[in-house]
């Protein structure tokens, strides 16, 4: 077979060569899947005709080529049902990860793209081979030629239109819409076992039964003549090909020897074999349906006796009025993208059925749904709603509609249900629905604590802001207490000059003034810094730090806070409750002076101190600012004597229970009869713990509240300087930033300690590293 003129549609220049000769031609189109390894041939017998290409596309295409001798154009579909091509895209898919959604409804496309050009063949075709793999009919065209029914009939005034257009086809072509009915050749690559040709025979007639059965029960061939295809009622039109040889090595010598005959290996393209079918050849089978196209036409439409139809039409065009009109119908048919929804079963049916469980997740999520509601709350019902849909839903609209109910659960509870969950001072969530910043938090959890005394104990609302929790709490209190009239010393807070006072703003912890006035102030008193930490003595001399007074820290004040800025409040508090004579070390703490102590537990610890020149190894360790201003005393004159002085670390739980520790890691304990054993040595020379477990039911955690000094009745200054380390590596708390804090001899001291940690707007919450820096206690001597 001469064959030249190969050319791709949608371009056919090739073809309109005005040397190429043309009269009437007969189409023949092949479509149809294949299997793996074919590189996408199939019907092999034609598939020579095209050269052979070592790249498979990965995209559908169809190949065409003109027989000029035998007048006759082959048109070979490549498409994603041919596996190899499949495979090809897969690759793509992978490459750049273009399927996000579930392979079905990638399916839809290829079955869709697969669709179109099958209607473009049948609208430019005499005669359609479709090719199956094996050797059953694949009743998935069943479905296809009822997409194909749809999608004709949709296209049908649009393609008459379109070939009117043109101005050079006769008007039964336009009307018709193409050169004629085509008929469909059913073909079988092999056979399900070895078979002789009287069997194949055989299996040709069956499966051409069961076909015709198919397509008429279906009613996809009419009576009326206007099917899409038609079947020939007298001709065969099923071909199954036989097994060939397994020999494949003896097929190959066989092929060489027949090739090495003259003009042998000039008639085929690798790596084809020529060896032709002798007994059993489709070509042949083909050229009865060519030529009773070249010489009577097809009227294959069925007829009863009762029923007389119009010959149907029938045309042999001439090739470039059939280029033409392949040409813009090509435009019309099969460049479209949207997947036909004939098809799209698997995505159809997956819809319908997330459509139906959607509302039943939603309505899972809203069941018994409170006003509002915390975003715990919001994820556990999301994750109940979403295991109804995970039950029930199917398929490849799946993830789409598990979105959509995952947005639909959030926009309920975002729409006016949510709860405000500010965390308060102690970590618990606000109760209230989601307010304005003007309106108060409130956690619904109340809380006991003493008052800076300790002899009241009152309820407390859970503190959202640190002057809630160390200061306002502890002034309310302290007037039903009337210890807010007790004596004081008072902490240094900040004092505006300026009604319009503000915050300061620090970066990095480091604070810029901004008038040049406390500019060169804060030169001075960071000159004045960096001095004092080389020579101490220099600082006592050196520039007197005036606080701004206007700009106060924002935070607490610690070790890290710039100097030069003070708080609005002092968050400590330290009170005298009256002569030392208030503690008797046989009775301990009254009830009615300090409630709510547990048994046992309500003592103070006696603390033998040597204050004189030689005692300076019996001295606390103090820090940095009680160095200064010692050295260099002349403490010679005064000789070495030893005080007493009662001293305790109180913790406090959430419950108002109240114990003394008697070392870091011990709670105090008398033995029957008040008898202490312990003495203040572990407690004033080691680091104290900030939180300690209380010995209450409910397990709670205790929080280091108050320091009771009761001083002696000597020439010496008992001091006072509590730094505070909430968590390790935080900065350390002070309630003053001068010396210790001196107090009066001969008196009950009580310092109650921070509720609520917060510096520059950094919140330490309850850690079990907090704690107390050794060196809180001290004595010096009196002047
Ligand atoms: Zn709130
Ligand atoms: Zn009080
Ligand atoms: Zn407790």
């Amino acid at each position: 077979m001469k064959t030249k003129n190969i050319f791709h549609i949608p371009n056919f220049e090739q073809l309109l060569d005005p040397g190429i000769s043309s009269d009437k031609i007969v189409i023949v189109s092949v479509i149809g899947k294949s299997s793996l390894n074919t590189s996408g041939l199939k019907v092999k017998s034609i598939g020579r005709i095209f050269p052979f290409e070592n790249r498979v596309s990965s995209e559908s295409v169809i190949k065409g080529s003109y027989d000029e001798e035998n007048q006759t154009l082959y048109l070979h579909l490549y498409s994603l049902l041919d596996t190899d091509v499949f495979m090809e895209k897969i690759g793509a898919f992978n490459d750049s990860s273009i399927i996000e959604e579930d392979f079905l409804a990638t399916y839809d496309d290829v079955k869709s793209s697969f669709c179109r050009y099958f209607l473009y063949l049948l609208y430019v075709s005499h005669i359609v081979v479709l090719s199956h793999p094996g050797s059953s009919f694949d009743t998935n065209y069943v479905q296809y030629f009822k997409a194909l029914d749809l999608l004709s009939k949709k296209y049908f005034n649009k393609i008459c239109s379109q070939l009117g257009l043109l101005n050079m086809l006769n008007s039964d072509w336009i009307a018709n819409g193409r050169v004629c009915t085509p008929r469909i050749i059913f073909y079988f690559e092999r056979t399900p076992r070895p078979l002789n040709n009287i069997s194949i025979k055989k299996l040709e007639h069956n499966l051409e039964d069961r076909i015709y059965h198919i397509l008429k029960k279906t009613r996809l061939i009419s009576t009326s003549g206007s099917s899409l295809f038609a079947i020939p009622p007298n001709d065969e039109f099923v071909y199954v090909s036989e097994v060939r040889p397994k020999d494949r090595l003896s097929e190959a010598v066989k092929g060489l020897i027949q090739d090495c005959q003259p003009g042998g290996a000039m008639q085929v393209q690798a790596p084809f074999s020529s060896q032709p079918y002798v007994e059993k050849d489709f070509m042949r089978f083909l050229q009865v349906h060519i030529q009773q196209a070249r010489t009577k036409g097809f009227d294959d439409s069925v007829s009863s006796s009762r029923h007389q139809h119009p010959p149907s039409y029938f045309e042999l065009p001439v090739l470039e009025h059939w280029v033409e009109a392949s040409k813009s119908l090509y435009e019309l048919v099969v460049q479209k993208d949207k997947p036909i929804s004939f098809l799209c079963t698997d995505t159809r049916f997956s819809e319908q059925r997330c459509l139906k469980v959607l509302p039943l997740a939603v309505a899972r999520y809203q069941e018994g749904l409170p006003s509002h509601y915390a975003k715990a709350e919001h994820e556990a019902r999301l994750a109940m709603a979403l295991a109804l849909f995970r039950a029930q839903a199917r398929g490849p609209k799946y993830p789409q509609y598990q979105l959509k109910l995952e947005v639909e659960c959030q926009a309920h509870w975002e729409n006016g249900r949510q709860q405000c969950e500010a965390a308060s001072m102690t970590g618990n969530p606000c109760k209230l629905p989601k307010h304005t910043p003007d309106q108060e938090h409130m956690s619904g959890f109340m809380y006991k604590s003493a008052c800076d005394c300790g002899r009241k104990i009152g309820p407390r609302d859970d503190p959202y802001t640190p002057m809630q929790a160390n200061y306002i709490f502890y002034q309310q209190i302290g007037k039903d207490c009337q210890c807010s009239k007790l004596e004081r010393i008072e902490f240094p807070i900040f004092e505006p000059s300026i009604q319009e006072y503000k915050a300061a703003t620090l970066h990095n912890g480091q604070h810029e003034p901004e008038d040049p006035m406390s500019m060169l102030l804060f030169q001075m008193t960071m000159s004045d810094r960096s001095i004092q930490q080389l020579t101490p003595e220099v600082g006592e001399k050196g520039v007197v730090r005036q606080p701004s007074t206007t700009e106060y820290l924002p935070g607490m004040l610690t070790l890290n806070s710039p100097p030069g800025l003070l708080p609005v409040f002092s968050s400590w508090s330290l009170v005298c409750l009256g002569a030392s004579s208030l503690y008797s070390h046989n009775l301990g703490l009254s009830e009615q002076y300090h409630p709510g102590f547990l048994s046992s537990t309500n003592y103070l610890l006696p603390w033998d101190v040597t204050v004189g020149s030689k005692s300076k190894k019996a001295w606390p360790a103090v820090g940095k600012y009680s160095n200064r201003g010692r050295r260099g005393r002349p403490t010679s004159s005064i000789m070495p004597q030893t005080v007493k002085v009662f001293i305790g670390v109180e913790y406090e739980c959430s419950s108002g229970h109240r114990f003394m520790l008697s070392a870091p890691d011990k709670m105090l304990k008398a033995a029957p009869g008040s008898i202490v054993k312990d003495t203040g040595h572990k407690i004033a020379e080691s680091d104290m713990p900030l939180y300690y477990p209380c010995s209450c039911r409910a397990g709670k955690i205790a929080q280091l509240m108050r320091l009771h000094v009761v001083t002696p009745k000597a020439p010496v200054y008992c001091t006072l300087n509590p730094r505070v380390q909430p968590a390790a590596g935080a900065p350390i708390f002070v309630s003053t930033t001068d010396e210790p804090t001196k107090l009066t001899q001969s008196a009950y001291w009580i310092m109650r300690l921070p509720f609520a940690y917060v510096a520059d707007k950094e919140h330490f919450k309850q850690n079990l590293s907090g704690k107390l820096l050794q060196g809180t206690f001290g004595v010096i001597e009196a002047d």
